[in-house]
């Protein structure tokens, strides 16, 4: 597709979206779903992301996943191509989030253990996002950050290491991969409140190059 083709935020959704309604929302305060917003970055709807923390998890001792989305209702990653500071505050956004993600596993867990030698070495961070059908312009892009773990309650895409479970045939000879079922369960109310104080504490104080 062309760059001259390419087409803006979606005006007429807007009205029905709930995380348009999350972008006005101060850091600090909490979503109908119960998310927290956790980061602001940028002014407007060319230049704007916030983040927010996920009241749910996959299940898994001490996770949390974060959820970085645009002011404006974009569809699509392409479209930041239009808009070239939102697109310059993606990467800035991304990067912070991810170290934020990061430092708090590190003061968290002992296995992920900070050393001058090897920062982070660690310490695996998946992502997941993804685009709708170019025609119908529904979904407010987001992009999921989260502790990879390889567990099926996570939002992660079917990478190299799905390809390597052993497989099980059943009656008709097909081929198939056995996964724990999908579990989401909320975080206690009191750890995603530490969490967000935490994060939004690291978010403020982390410099941008
Ligand atoms: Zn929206």
């Amino acid at each position: 597709m062309a760059i001259e083709k390419l087409v803006g935020e979606s005006i007429e959704q807007k009205k029905s979206c709930n995380l348009c309604k999350e972008a006005s929302l101060e850091t600090g305060k909490k979503t109908d779903y119960g998310s927290i917003i956790v980061f602001r970055i940028g002014t407007g709807t060319e230049d704007g992301w916030f983040a927010t923390l996920s009241p749910k998890t996959g299940g898994l001792e001490k996770d949390f996943s974060l959820q970085l989305m645009p002011f404006s209702h974009l569809t699509h990653f392409a479209q930041l191509l239009k808009y070239s500071k939102l697109a310059k505050n993606y990467g800035i956004a991304f990067a912070k989030l991810n170290h934020a993600m990061a430092k708090v596993m590190a003061e968290e867990s002992k296995k992920f253990k900070l050393t001058a030698k090897s920062k982070y070495s660690a310490i695996s961070i998946a992502t997941y996002g993804k685009c709708t059908n170019w025609k119908e312009k529904k979904e407010h892009l987001h992009i999921k950050i989260f502790p990879f773990s390889g567990n099926i309650g996570q939002p992660y895409t079917v990478d190299s290491s799905f390809g390597k479970k052993k497989e099980f045939n059943d009656k008709t000879g097909k081929s198939f991969v056995k996964m724990k079922p999908v579990e989401k369960i909320y975080i206690p109310k009191k750890r995603l409140e530490i969490l967000s104080v935490r994060l939004i504490k690291i978010l403020e104080d982390e410099k941008t190059w």
